[in-house]
């Protein structure tokens, strides 16, 4: 380039944060507007009485895309993260049984036949058989769909048979495992799209493959490292955070975007524009009502989106010896997940997630103290709930389920601070449409070509990275999509491409 093409980037959130490193990387210029006072969105961190809380992602799947994210940096992650792999990677709690899973398949098999009459018989069947799906369908992944053309691929025609279309990810399990129970071990994962198992395309029936396969892993003080880590980078190769900079408005003329203005009214000029704050909410926030047809504000109304949750973070005077990650499941997950999906109502009987970090990591909180991170699913925003007026009623639910279910029973006695997030305060603090923390659903007709595209379909100049563009929400799937969005940029300007690293292990 002869001169350095000016790109604006919305949002310092994981999204935002990995195209900007590797856009600078590629000697564009970059700047990024943040509204928060720290960079990392959903994944920074909440600080309080030398407590250290991930505000959102604690599982780090598909380490190795991370890794390759730094590599085109030319910087290894190491040089700038600690990792932990754990082993048990998570415990479930059912009302009858406690399974610990495993990456080690070995121990993996023994803990299924200790736990269920039908043993471990359909597990290897499952690595082999999603292990296939997933290097079928991972290049349709990393692909981008910005028309019909790179819609239409060999990789896509060959991995059609492993779309499964007609089946949801619990009954496509029915090919490996005959239990319920045993099915949801391999199936809560439709949570973390913030979708029901019953509902979940079959094609994601392999996110527990994946675990499996590659492990989950802690970062030394919290996820929220990882974007701190990804800042630096940032600034190491030139390029520039406002954070405390809320973007008003995209600054559009003649269907292209020009540049984006700031709420103290600061006109930034850019060649390109990545959109990185929600997808959704941008939409209809930050372009005016009638400008879209696609996306204009009804439309986007009328799109389907994930669930949301309830978070209650706790800095706790004791030190407790529960697992880096628990799953706690209701006694009737089925009854659960319609309230959560269909009814769109409270109930008492609910799964939540909870995360003990200080188990594994000292820093994140002092001596002898836990950090407790509570994650209750639940309806989104459709759902009209009060929350100012349900939110303690809730806290102490929350607080009855840890003492009942996980057995902390002094644990009202050893709360220092906390801090709640509810699935209103998600929508009016962290601009999350609906306060749907996993963004648009990833139902089959809102995924690949019809997902909203990295290169934004209705506005020139314009291009998406975050969880409600294509392949979608989940870190590993945002940091490719910030690699879609980069490459495209790259190509439009004649740079030559990010090339994807040669060691990934597919
Ligand atoms: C509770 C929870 C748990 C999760 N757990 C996991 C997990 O374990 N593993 C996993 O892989 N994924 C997980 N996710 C999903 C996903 O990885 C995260 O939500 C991720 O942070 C989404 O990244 P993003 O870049 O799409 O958006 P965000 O993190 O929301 O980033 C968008 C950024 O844009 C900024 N912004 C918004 N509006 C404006 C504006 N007008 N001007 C300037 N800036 C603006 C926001 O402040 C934010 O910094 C979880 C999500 C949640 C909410």
């Amino acid at each position: 380039m002869s001169k350095a093409k000016h790109i604006v980037i919305v949002g310092a959130g994981p999204g935002g944060l990995c195209a900007g490193m590797l856009l600078s990387r590629r000697g564009f210029k970059v700047t990024l507007f943040e509204k928060n006072a720290e960079v990392g969105g959903r994944n920074r961190p909440i600080r309080m009485d030398g407590f250290v809380f991930d505000t959102g992602p604690t599982f780090l799947l598909m380490k190795y895309i991370l890794d390759e994210m730094f590599q085109l940096c030319g910087k290894r992650s190491e040089d700038y993260l600690e990792f932990f792999k754990l082993d048990p990677m998570y415990r479930l709690l059912f009302s009858d049984r406690t399974v610990d899973v495993y990456s080690d398949h070995d121990k993996m098999r023994a803990e299924l036949q200790k736990s269920f009459p039908e043993g471990s018989a359909g597990f290897d069947r499952y690595i082999k058989k999603e292990g296939q799906r997933f290097r079928k369908l991972y290049p349709c992944i990393k692909r981008d769909y910005t028309s019909l053309k790179s819609f239409f691929s060999w990789d896509l025609i060959m991995a059609l048979p492993y779309l499964a279309l007609n089946h949801s990810v619990f009954s496509n399990l029915g090919k490996y495992f005959k239990e319920e129970k045993m099915r949801l071990v391999f199936s809560f994962q439709s949570k973390y799209l913030g979708m029901s198992p019953w509902e979940c395309p079959a094609l994601f029936t392999m996110l527990a493959y994946l675990e499996h396969e590659y492990g989950i892993y802690h970062v030394k003080g919290g996820l929220n490292k990882i974007a701190a880590a990804m800042a630096r980078v940032i600034t190491e190769q030139g390029g520039t955070i406002h954070t405390n900079s809320p973007v008003e408005s995209l600054v559009i003329e003649h269907k292209a975007v020009k540049g984006v203005r700031l709420q103290d009214g600061t006109v930034i000029e850019a060649d390109d524009v990545i959109v990185n704050a929600d997808f959704a909410y941008a939409m209809t926030h930050l372009v005016k009502p009638d400008v879209l047809r696609q996306h204009n504000h009804e439309k986007v109304k009328k799109l389907e989106f994930s669930c949301s949750t309830f978070m209650l973070y706790l800095g706790l005077d004791k030190h407790y010896a529960i697992p880096h990650h628990t799953i706690v499941f209701a006694d009737d997950y089925n009854a659960n997940i319609g309230n959560i999906f269909r009814k769109k109502t409270l109930t008492k009987d609910f799964s939540f997630y909870v995360q003990n970090a200080s188990a594994t990591d000292a820093s994140v909180a002092p001596d002898g103290k836990s950090a407790l991170y509570v994650l209750v699913p639940m309806p989104n925003n459709e759902s009209g709930i009060d929350w100012k007026n349900t939110c303690a009623d809730m806290r102490e639910q929350v607080l009855a389920a840890l003492e009942k279910r996980l057995g902390l029973v002094d644990i009202r006695e050893q709360i220092v601070c906390e801090k709640v997030i509810t699935p209103q305060t998600w929508a009016t603090e962290e601009n999350v449409f609906l306060g749907a923390t996993f963004s648009l659903s990833h139902k089959f007709s809102q995924l690949l070509y019809w997902r909203p595209h990295n290169q934004f379909q209705e506005l020139d100049r314009c291009y998406l990275v975050g969880g409600g563009t294509h392949p979608g929400s989940g870190l590993p799937t945002i940091y490719e999509s910030a690699r879609i969005s980069a490459n495209l940029i790259c190509r439009k300007h004649g740079v030559g491409h990010i090339k994807p690293y040669n060691a990934a292990p597919i």
